[in-house]
């Protein structure tokens, strides 16, 4: 997998890295990777190959914020998912979030595509993405190119200096 972003955006930063255990440096288990941009229309792309599967924009039960979930399936075994986190409450910048992205179900994506801008609706809104494998999300390194690796580890450190990148 590639960064998801031009992540040496200035000012851009992870809250989050990958944990199964909850005594990670960001102190929960988070079954993705978290990108915080520093300015609102960041655009995200595609860390590899593979076909767009489902797009849906839905008020999450937790949190009570709506969100956008971008699947997009590498193959039988590998779905990767997108979650472009709004934090607002407004059903309408949950329609503004979609209206940002640049794809549709069934459209096939070269590593590198967009995929859309994230809508920086309420404060702390970031793009959450995820690796699925065979139905369980998944530790996700490992699966990414050398320099998307440390691109992504660099951004976890403005936040957490020498923690790793899965817990
Ligand atoms: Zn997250």
């Amino acid at each position: 997998m590639n960064s998801p972003g031009d992540s040496e955006s200035p000012g851009e930063s992870s809250p989050g890295g990958f944990s199964a255990v909850g005594n990670a440096p960001w102190g929960i288990i988070h079954n993705g990777i978290d990108f915080l941009p520093a300015k609102n229309l960041t655009a995200f792309r595609s860390v590899s190959t593979g076909v767009v599967s489902d797009i849906s924009m839905w008020k999450n039960d937790i949190s009570l914020k709506w969100q956008v979930n971008v699947r997009i399936r590498f193959n039988s075994t590998y779905t990767l998912e997108y979650i472009f986190e709004t934090f607002s409450a407004n059903q309408a910048d949950g329609q503004g979030q979609l209206s940002y992205l640049n794809i549709s179900v069934g459209k096939t994506l070269l590593s590198g595509d967009p995929i859309g801008q994230l809508f920086t609706a309420g404060a702390g809104s970031h793009l959450h993405l995820m690796l699925w494998k065979d139905g369980t999300a998944t530790f996700p390194d490992g699966y990414f190119s050398q320099e998307a690796r440390s691109s992504v580890l660099n951004l976890i450190h403005l936040t957490y200096p020498n923690c790793a990148l899965c817990y």
